[in-house]
């Protein structure tokens, strides 16, 4: 397994729009097995690939968190949401690319996503609770888009301030 170590906000590849994966080759493979292993390992539920600087349509998640049940690792290449609902939720959401920050989302409370599964089939499958929250932050990461970009441009600078500080002294450290 490679490690790939996660890029930290604030970084231009975290801003990309990333492009759509064609054939699923053993190489998307291995980056999607490196990206599932490294998850299973760090904290977090979800991971999308520009997290390790691959600009690639390509996210990660299993978001079952109960340690006795069965992980449900899934990898999902060229996600897109085809239906959200009306209602919405809101969850404190963090990302491992802005370390020790968090705030409350608001997104849609189920949304339905179309993606090429790793066997290169078509799959489609309707989320709620934390899936929907992970689903939708991890596509919100192949656009450019961070769940800080959600907040108000007031609590969006406050976080980026502190993320520049951390990253810094992560540097560093290093
Ligand atoms: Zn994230």
């Amino acid at each position: 397994m490679t490690v790939r170590p996660i890029l930290i906000h604030p970084d231009p590849r975290l801003k990309k729009v990333c492009a759509p994966v064609g054939d699923i080759s053993a190489e998307l493979r291995k980056l999607a097995d490196d990206m599932l292993q490294t998850m299973s390992e760090a904290p977090g539920i979800g991971r999308a690939a520009p997290q390790v600087g691959e600009l690639k349509r390509l996210i990660v998640m299993d978001c079952v968190k109960d340690k006795d049940a069965a992980p449900q690792p899934m990898a999902l290449f060229n996600p897109e949401v085809t239906w959200t609902s009306d209602e919405m939720n809101v969850y404190e959401e963090g990302c491992l690319s802005i370390p020790e920050q968090y705030a409350d989302v608001d997104r849609p409370a189920e949304v339905e996503v179309r993606w090429l599964g790793i066997d290169g089939s078509e799959q489609s499958e309707r989320f709620d609770g934390l899936w929907a929250t992970c689903v939708q932050h991890e596509i919100d990461h192949l656009n450019g888009k961070l769940f800080i970009d959600h907040l108000t441009a007031l609590k969006r600078q406050l976080i980026t301030r502190k993320a520049v500080k951390r990253k810094r002294e992560l540097q560093r450290a290093s």
